[in-house]
């Protein structure tokens, strides 16, 4: 299975601007093929979106927004430290075609994952060195239209990241969470194909985990016999939800919590108020922590929600998506089971919880949760959605916090 990449013979580079052959790196050639590349948002001919993007073709792939946008993609400024420090790790010690990036969840899979990705595109740079970020291959990165690099991901990540237009995706159904066989099959199509510019053709998958077990299936002989310079840059946030099968084929690539002091310098650099206080209420989730401040979500606000579910009122949450809410609210459970075991609260830590007494209606609120998240991706009506999640909460603590000779 593993296969350093100096053992691959090379197959025939693809069609070349002009019919000339790509000799060898001269600094002119690059330049002048920088000079040729098209305007930012026209796909240049050939050039592979997103699998299953049903755009019209040269649509541009959508939106170019969030934090994929543009040369951030290859810019190591944009970087967080501790992913940069991953990458580097990751371009010295790879010795497979598939790494397989895991660690818990907002740590940046994402963001490595598009790192390595543009590092075995570049055209430009040292071996074992990210990206170049200047030559021609490293502009196509970024404006993700190179032909030798697509994506696996969910359709409603894809409308997140601005990658498909949102319209075409609400027509029908609510983008779905999962990556499907149909998705997979086009991605094996764009794997059996030349690549056009012979450097490597690389293929993200992301998050690894929504794919389910036939998707996961149909990737497998691919993944375990590569053709040609086939690389797979595969990331996680659930290492045991994915097939051993799938594992076995991968260098598996640990992504580490950071240092709390670095986390949090860095969310300060990036604007966050409030950052070592937001950091503990996403558990170290730095990006996670990084996103909730982008969506206006504030100290204040995210310490007053067990009052407002105390309240039975969570109206203030109405702009949130039923998984983010559901997400604060098993945080919130977490906590208050944790109070009533005699241990300190997790999340809201310093934060002023209900006198919680009794366990027992807290692990039935979080089961109810739980269930809740597997169908939160199509909530038929949100603000009913909303109401009942309110009810229910506040059912739960006041059973929680009655005196201790009531019945629980
Ligand atoms: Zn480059």
């Amino acid at each position: 299975m593993v296969r350093p990449r100096s053992d691959r013979s090379r197959p025939t580079p693809g069609p070349r601007p002009r019919g000339r052959p790509l000799r060898g790196r001269r600094p002119g050639l690059l330049r002048a093929r920088a000079g040729r590349l098209r305007r930012p948002g026209r796909r240049p001919t050939g050039a592979v979106c997103a699998p299953g993007c049903r755009a019209k073709p040269g649509h541009g792939g959508g939106r170019r927004s969030g934090r994929d946008g543009g040369a951030r993609l290859v810019s190591a400024v944009a970087r967080p430290p501790w992913v940069e420090r991953a990458l580097r790790e990751a371009l010295q010690i790879q010795r497979s075609h598939a790494l397989l990036i895991a660690g818990p969840s907002g740590l940046g899979q994402f963001e490595l994952a598009q790192a390595l990705m543009a590092a075995w595109l570049c055209e430009d740079h040292a071996p074992g060195s990210p990206a170049c970020g200047h030559c021609a291959a490293c502009h196509l990165v970024g404006q993700r239209s190179h032909p030798d690099a697509t994506w696996l991901l969910p359709a409603a990540r894809r409308v997140a990241l601005g990658w498909e237009p949102v319209e075409e995706s609400s027509s029908k159904a609510k983008p779905s969470q999962e990556i499907r066989i149909d998705e997979v099959r086009a991605v094996l199509g764009f794997a059996q194909s030349t690549p056009a510019r012979g450097v490597a053709k690389v293929i993200g998958v992301f998050p690894a985990e929504a794919m389910n077990t036939i998707a996961a299936n149909a990737l497998l002989k691919t993944l375990e016999e590569p053709g040609g310079v086939l690389r797979f840059a595969i990331a996680t946030e659930a290492l045991d939800e994915l097939l051993p099968t799938v594992r076995s084929r991968c260098q598996i690539l640990p992504l580490r919590m950071p240092p709390r002091e670095e986390a949090a310098a860095w969310l300060e650099a990036e604007g966050v108020k409030d950052a070592a206080a937001l950091l503990t209420l996403a558990g170290g989730q730095v990006l996670r922590a990084q996103a909730w401040a982008s969506a206006g979500w504030d100290v204040s606000k995210l310490h007053a929600l067990p009052r407002a579910v105390a309240q039975g009122d969570l109206g203030a949450w109405s702009a949130a998506t039923p998984a983010q809410l559901i997400d604060l609210l098993q945080r919130l459970v977490h906590d208050l089971l944790a109070v009533v075991a005699g241990a300190p609260a997790h999340y809201f830590a310093g934060v002023a919880l209900p006198k919680v007494r009794h366990a027992a209606p807290l692990q039935r609120w979080a089961a109810s949760l739980r269930e809740a998240r597997q169908r939160s991706d199509h909530p038929l009506q949100w603000a009913l959605w909303l109401e009942a999640l309110a009810l229910e909460g506040q059912h739960a603590l006041r059973a929680a916090c009655q005196p201790i000779n009531s019945a629980a």
